[in-house]
């Protein structure tokens, strides 16, 4: 396991099991070792086929915990509570869920679900996001927060008006100054008095790649004139009591608790002015950006972990918030927060299947070259190279070498391109260099796995902002891997391989692909948030099937709850606007006419029917490649 980090990212989710299997631990500290489920088994159990017992899942597969999700939840507000009390500080926690982070049905029901007994809420930012929030929330926490985030039109605020109205506790949160008087003119027509919130553009700036949200130059919230200007204007219209809630966010993944104390220091005196002005303040909404530690490294100067745990997190913002208020003697605020990554960030996993390798170099032996005649066809220049490239390489002169090898193969080239080399020729080349190469110590080891996968699809923040996600074989843990890989996956573009992990290598210990050694499956771990909402359709490649897993009742057992196999051709056709029933017409009329002009063909209705069923079982599988065990 050390060989993939597993445990440092993986603690206390994720660890290797004694027949070399990931194990995942849904309670986290507090699984039990009968409770532990073999993430192998879940796989095979999800895409045996249904006749052997299986549910006949195709992969990629995205496998979801609810355990996990309810144990972060849980973590969350047993951190805060702990900072509350060993604080003193006089007023509780509640967090929000931004629901943009993964807006999964049951990502979001379990939430509210596992949140509702400490008044857990949600975050939206946009009018679908409201609306499910809306109907989340009715079977949560009275107390939950729905906080209205994002821009906003007439429509949106009236929506959030509505959300109150029904008496879900609802703060509209001022992005833009524009949007207060939206809310004024709103919510008297509507006759319903609104909570308002703010977001401040603070001037503490986190200086990673999320942090293009803070500071004074920052996209979003409101700058200290426009803050008085909103203040003033509410206090005209007789609402400033209306202004309950402060709110910043300084970016995702902040990297230290100095940064973070710093922030919320600058909010918390925010807060205080705005309650010396007379606002109705109740909340300090601090935001998301508790950090996840994707390479287990616990280091703020990565790229992709954080310097700090939970407790400290929270430890720092109580503290912050409680240093502020009692030098200006401000009653201590609601803590509320929007974690996002680090709530879901553990709780699925996507697995997939590496369907072949091959190495960079896949050239003809040198044993296979007829030399002599190699030789002969070549012009002078490249002759005297080829023989330069002997003599060096008998020396095992390294330099000399590689100089001769990549001048032999540019004269080749021209001389092919020039049309006086053939093609076996100039396959003989290749094989020639390759061979010295291998001689001398110098060829790229690196293989490349071909994975049943669509980065865009499933991991676009790799492709998007060099995001790493951590990626281990999910099983053979066990064995020393035989290889080191980059993984290409399904899409034809060249974008499409994943060539960084973790700890920055540039590729990654993997085990062979053996004839008859079954599938190899890797996972991906940590991506819960984001990836599923920013994935698009390059190549038509749709999102993968889902499958959720809890922890049963028997020991060394586990429950499928849900399994949704992925979108077909035809879905992915119908998302750009193609109409599948229409085209499955198209083809069928094609088919008739061809097979009755066939006169090879004997059975024309036959022949017939087998195309149509081929044509219409194509429009319903997935678009990936139907893999050993999926077919
Ligand atoms: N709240 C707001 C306003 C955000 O913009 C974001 C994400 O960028 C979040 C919460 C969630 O942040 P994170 O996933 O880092 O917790």
């Amino acid at each position: 396991s050390d060989l993939y980090r597993v445990d440092g990212w993986g603690a206390p989710y994720f660890t290797v099991n004694s027949s070399g299997d990931i194990s995942v631990r849904p309670h986290g500290t507090d699984t039990l070792p009968h409770q532990e489920i073999d993430l192998l088994k879940v796989v095979k159990k999800a895409s045996d086929p249904i006749n052997s017992g299986g549910l006949g899942l195709q992969l990629p597969l995205v496998v979801r915990f609810p355990d996990v999700l309810k144990n972060r939840l849980e973590s969350l507000q047993s951190v805060f509570d702990y900072a509350v009390q060993s604080e003193g500080y006089e007023a509780h926690y509640q967090g929000v869920y931004p629901v943009k982070c993964n807006q999964d049905r049951f990502v979001v029901e379990d939430i509210v679900k596992f949140g509702s007994g400490f008044r857990f809420g949600l975050e939206a930012g946009s009018k679908p996001e409201l609306l499910l929030a809306m109907s989340s929330l009715c079977k949560g926490s009275p107390e939950g927060l729905l906080v209205c985030n994002g821009f906003k039109d007439a429509e949106y605020v009236s929506l959030a008006l509505v959300a109150r109205k029904l008496q879900l506790n609802t703060v509209i949160v001022l992005e833009q100054e524009e949007e207060l008087d939206l809310v004024i003119e709103i919510s008297r027509k509507m006759a319903v008095r609104p909570v308002i919130g703010l977001r401040a553009k603070l001037r503490t700036k986190h200086s990673g790649h999320f942090g293009s949200t803070s500071g004074e130059k920052g996209k979003f919230g409101l700058t200290t004139t426009q803050i008085l200007r909103v203040v003033r204007k509410l206090k005209e219209s007789g609402m400033l009591d209306c202004l309950q809630l402060l709110h910043f966010h300084i970016g995702s993944q902040i990297p230290t608790t100095a940064l973070l104390g710093d922030g919320v220091g600058e909010a918390a005196q925010v807060y205080c002015e705005l309650v010396r002005l007379g606002a109705g303040m109740k909340f300090i909404d601090i935001g998301g950006g508790l950090g996840i530690d994707y390479d287990g490294t616990k280091s703020p100067d990565s790229d992709v972990s954080v310097g700090y745990g939970l407790q400290e997190y929270a430890s720092t913002v109580v503290e912050a918030v409680r240093f502020v208020c009692d030098r200006k003697n401000v009653k201590h605020p609601v803590i509320c927060s929007e974690s996002g990554r680090a709530i879901v960030s553990h709780h699925s996993v996507l697995i997939f299947e590496a369907v072949s390798s091959t190495t960079n170099t896949c050239s003809q032996e040198l044993s296979t070259i007829d030399l002599q005649s190699f030789v002969e066809k070549l012009n002078d220049d490249a002759r005297a190279d080829y023989r330069n490239l002997s003599a060096a390489a008998i020396r095992g002169e390294y330099d000399t070498c590689m100089l001769y090898s990549d001048q032999l193969k540019q004269r080749c080239v021209e001389q092919f391109k020039g049309g006086n080399l053939d093609i076996e020729q100039l396959a003989a080349v290749d094989g020639i260099c390759d061979s010295v190469s291998k001689a001398i110590g110098a060829s790229d080891p690196v293989r490349t796995y071909h994975v049943n996968l669509s980065i865009f699809t499933s991991i676009p923040d790799f492709w998007a902002i060099d995001q790493l996600f951590p990626i281990v074989p999910i099983h053979k843990l066990d064995e020393q891997p035989g290889a080191r890989g980059i993984l290409s996956d399904l899409t034809c573009d060249s974008d499409g391989k994943i060539d960084k992990f973790i700890g920055g290598e540039p590729s990654l210990p993997l085990h062979e692909l053996g004839s008859n050694g079954g599938p190899y499956y890797l996972g991906m771990f940590l991506g819960g948030a984001y990836e599923e909402a920013l994935g698009g359709l390059h190549n038509l490649f749709g999102g993968p099937s889902v499958l959720r897993v809890s922890q049963s009742n028997s020991p060394h057992s586990f429950a499928m709850t849900c399994a949704i196999p992925g979108p077909s051709c035809a879905d992915v056709l119908r998302a750009m606007q193609h109409e599948p029933e229409l085209m499955f017409e198209t083809l069928k009329h094609r088919a008739e006419e061809f097979v009755h002009n066939d006169e090879q063909e004997k059975d024309e209705e036959l022949a017939f029917a087998s195309l149509a069923s081929s044509l219409n079982q194509s429009f319903h599988n997935m678009p990936y490649l139907a893999t050993q065990s999926s077919c």
